[in-house]
C-alpha cells in the first residue's frame, strides 16, 4: 500500500490527527461488546482494540491510534490482499501485536511488502510496507468491532481511484493517485 506510507510523513494533514478513545478490556475481548470514550484532547488516553482471526487461534492487539485510514484502489493492493479495493488502516509497527503467533508471513515476489495471515484459517492480520508500517484491513477491524467501523477506524479519503475496478459513491476524497495529487471530479468525468 505504497501511499499510505507516506502518513508516516504527513500526520498533522486535516483528517488524519489520530483519534483516541478507550476500551474496556474483557468488553474489547468480547468483540460485540465494544465501548469506548472519545476524549477530545486528553493525549494520555490511550485505544486498545483486540481483534481474532476468523479460526480464534490468533489475536491481534492494536494500540493507540492509526496513522492513516484509507480505500485504496490501488493493483498492488488489489492482488496482494484479492480484493475489489482495500479498506484499511496504517499503524506504526510498534502499535501493532500479535499475541498468538500461528502466523505465516508471506513476501511479495517484486516489491517491498509481506501480509501476515493466520496460518490456520489464513485471515490477513496485517501487511507490512516498505517502510516497516503495518496495514491492517478493516475487515478484521470491523468484525472486532462487531460489524460497525468507528470513527477512529473509519477511512477519511479514497487512493489511487484513478486505478479502480468498482466506483464509489460516498462523501470522501478520491485522489486520483496519492494524496498529494489531483481527486477525481465525477461532474468532468
Ligand atoms: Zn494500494
Ligand atoms: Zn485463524
Amino acid at each position: 500500500m505504497a501511499v499510505l506510507v507516506d502518513g508516516e510523513r504527513k500526520h498533522s494533514q486535516p483528517g488524519l490527527n489520530p483519534q483516541y478513545c478507550r476500551v474496556q478490556g474483557s468488553a474489547a475481548r468480547a468483540g460485540r461488546h465494544y465501548r469506548y470514550h472519545a476524549a477530545s484532547t486528553n493525549a494520555e488516553t490511550r485505544m486498545m482494540l483486540r481483534a481474532n482471526c476468523l479460526c480464534g487461534s490468533t489475536i491481534l492487539t492494536l494500540k493507540g491510534a492509526p496513522v492513516a485510514r484509507a480505500i485504496c484502489h490501488c493493483s498492488t493492493c488489489r492482488d496482494f490482499y484479492a480484493s475489489a479495493m482495500l479498506s484499511a488502516t496504517a499503524w506504526n509497527a510498534e502499535a501493532v501485536e500479535v499475541e498468538q503467533a500461528t502466523t505465516t508471513v508471506f513476501q511479495h515476489p517484486h516489491k517491498q511488502l509481506s501480509k501476515t495471515f493466520c496460518s490456520g484459517c489464513g485471515d490477513v492480520l496485517f501487511g507490512t510496507n516498505r517502510l516497516g508500517m503495518r496495514v491492517v484491513p478493516n475487515a478484521l477491524v470491523a468484525r472486532a468491532l462487531g460489524g460497525a467501523l468507528t470513527e477512529p477506524f473509519a477511512p477519511t479519503m479514497h487512493l489511487f481511484y484513478r486505478d479502480r475496478i468498482v466506483d464509489v459513491i460516498d462523501a470522501l476524497p478520491k485522489f486520483l493517485d496519492g494524496w498529494d495529487g489531483p481527486t477525481y471530479d465525477a461532474a468532468s468525468a
